[in-house]
């Protein structure tokens, strides 16, 4: 089994209603979206081109938007199921999705 991982970026703002942390304010980070591909086989010696993922990824990302627009109740957490959903039909060995808000907090959804 092989995996591959493609890294991108994007700047968006986000608030989260209801909590009760300082979360529930609008703010903004750059975050960083991991997207994990899993293949028993390569094809020319690859799982996947990384230009190709790169591409279909970047289409999805919302750059410089309010993510509430989007995505309802956009936790990290919405937010990887949100992307990992979009990819899916796109990229048929896509396995895992990891959005990270900084250095130090991400979160992943995968299918059990
Ligand atoms: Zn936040």
């Amino acid at each position: 089994m092989f995996e591959i991982h493609v890294r991108e970026e994007f700047a968006a703002a986000h608030y989260l209603p209801g909590h009760s942390g300082p979360c529930a304010n609008l703010h903004g980070h750059t975050w960083v979206v991991e997207v994990t591909i899993r293949s028993g086989g390569l094809r020319d010696g690859m799982v996947i081109d990384f230009i190709d993922v790169k591409a279909i990824l970047r289409e999805l990302l919302p750059d410089h938007s309010l993510l509430n627009d989007i995505i309802q109740n956009p936790t990290a957490e919405n937010m990887a199921h949100y992307f990992y959903s979009g990819l899916k039909p796109k990229i048929p060995g896509v396995y895992r999705v990891t959005v990270w808000e900084s250095s130090r907090s991400g979160a992943t959804y995968f299918e059990d």
